[in-house]
């Protein structure tokens, strides 16, 4: 009997989202930077285990727009979390949940989400305490389906969060042939790690006021 379960990846940026993609689809399909927001397109990756096919979305991250560019991305969330079956909800191990994350939490209560909470980056933290503390933090503003611990570049419990992402599949067809791991063509995947070469060389030239290019499709990107 085979199961799918389309489940959105959301938390804000630079919390690992692309990181953790990655890593559960042994792949590398987006783009990972140490600067926040540099995933434009909403990138799918799909992962087929036995039955179950869990289709990703990959967002920009949920942020304050300060320009227009910024309001598309959060009509991106938006959109995203409105058409899925589930979210996989990141968050950092430390510090307080921002606005953005808090707006998130009640996106969430409105539409009575399933939301498994992935705590990333737990490579940070030595001190079980900590990590307990901060699960009873973070589970007072939500009832998750699941709180999986994490880190999404050891890969620690990677496996145990796919395992509890299947829970929610249902019942269906797939969607995608079994072998696929993305749904975007193979043009903007490449777009997306020259996109993450140039802000490594970017990185290096930080005197450097303004870093434009062309990606394939023909759309001026710049950064500064
Ligand atoms: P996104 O903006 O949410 O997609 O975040 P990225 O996946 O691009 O990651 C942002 C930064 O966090 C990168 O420098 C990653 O290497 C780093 N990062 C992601 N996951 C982990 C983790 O589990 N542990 C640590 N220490 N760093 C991480």
């Amino acid at each position: 009997m085979t199961k799918t379960a389309f489940v959105a990846i959301v938390g804000k940026p630079n919390v690992g989202k692309s990181s953790l993609l990655n890593k559960m689809l042994g792949q590398k399909i987006a783009i990972v930077s140490s600067k926040p927001q540099t995933t434009r397109t909403k990138i799918m990756g799909v992962l087929t285990k036995g039955e179950t096919q869990l289709v990703f979305t990959d967002t920009p991250g949920f942020h304050k727009p300060h320009n227009k560019l910024g309001e598309k991305m959060n009509e991106a969330v938006g959109d995203t979390v409105g058409g899925v079956d589930a979210c996989l909800f990141l968050t950092e191990p430390r510090g307080e949940l921002n606005e953005q994350e808090l707006q998130l939490l009640d996106m969430f209560k409105k539409q009575k989400m399933p939301v498994i909470l992935a705590i990333n980056k737990i490579d940070m933290i030595n001190d079980k305490e900590e990590l307990l503390k901060r699960i009873v933090y973070l589970t007072s503003f939500y009832d998750f389906t699941a709180v999986v611990p994490v880190s999404a570049t050891q890969g620690d419990h990677v496996d145990e969060l796919i395992d509890e992402l299947d829970k929610l599949a249902f019942e269906s067809p797939h969607f995608f042939p079994d072998d696929t791991l993305t749904a975007q063509p193979e043009r903007v995947l490449a777009a997306e790690i020259i996109r993450e070469k140039i802000h490594g060389i970017a990185n290096c030239f930080s005197n450097t006021p303004t870093f434009s290019w062309h990606c394939s499709c023909g759309r001026k990107n710049a950064r500064t």
